[in-house]
């Protein structure tokens, strides 16, 4: 049996994080835990936090460390994660986080520290020709020919651009990310925490790379 494994994925958005994410955590059976997922969750179910990180969002800004830290720590407290592991998308997003995380993790460390990485260029072309099943949240790349909206194959809903899809919102996103997440880097790099894994091949070989980067980091510790 192959054993569980405790893993952060960084990466821009469009790296392609989200597929490896899923591919990851059915080769491992360890929970794909995204702290994105879990906040959309929370303002769909218009739940207490939902509504406060909503407002927050809505104005293109990420949530503070207090809340994001609360919702990991409760999440990597349940029988899943702390049996098996779990794999981070989305968490840690500063060098708090971080330091938070290294607390509530003491007595099981995370493996690796997996930078997905992808250049800005690309992933801004890939972000713009992304289409969005309103309904089930399917993923598509357009080709510009396409009548909008069209049909989504896997639930018969609306496939449309996000409205935070624009050039503008995407460029402010991958700015804010790149501000943020250059010091974390930095923070892990200085541990020899870090493994950067170039996400411009296909998705497999990419896969690959990843597994084959976890196995090595177990070997050696
Ligand atoms: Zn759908």
């Amino acid at each position: 049996m192959i054993p569980g494994a405790r893993l952060i994925l960084l990466g821009r958005q469009g790296a392609g994080k989200g597929t490896q994410c899923v591919r990851l955590s059915r080769h491992f059976v360890v929970p794909h835990i995204s702290t994105g997922d879990m906040l959309r969750a929370a303002v769909r179910e218009g739940t207490e936090l939902g509504i406060m990180a909503k407002q927050v969002m809505d104005a293109g800004n990420l949530v503070g460390d207090d809340i994001m830290v609360g919702i990991v720590r409760e999440r990597l407290s349940q029988t899943d994660a702390v049996g098996r592991g779990y794999i981070l998308d989305g968490f840690p997003r500063t060098v708090g986080q971080a330091i938070a995380l290294d607390e509530i993790t003491s007595d099981l460390p995370i493996d690796v520290v997996i930078d997905l990485d992808v250049p800005r260029e690309l992933v801004l072309a890939r972000l713009s020709s992304r289409r969005v099943c309103r309904d089930c949240g399917t993923n598509y790349v357009a080709s510009g020919h396409e009548k909008m909206p069209w049909i989504c194959e896997v639930c018969g809903g609306d496939v449309m651009h996000r409205d935070d899809d624009t050039p503008e919102a995407i460029a402010h996103r991958l700015d804010l990310y790149e501000e943020q997440t250059a010091p974390l880097i930095e923070y892990y790099q200085a541990q020899g925490r870090l493994a950067v894994i170039n996400g411009t091949s296909s998705p497999d070989d990419v896969f690959r790379r990843l597994t084959a980067t976890v196995d090595a980091r177990r070997r050696s510790s």
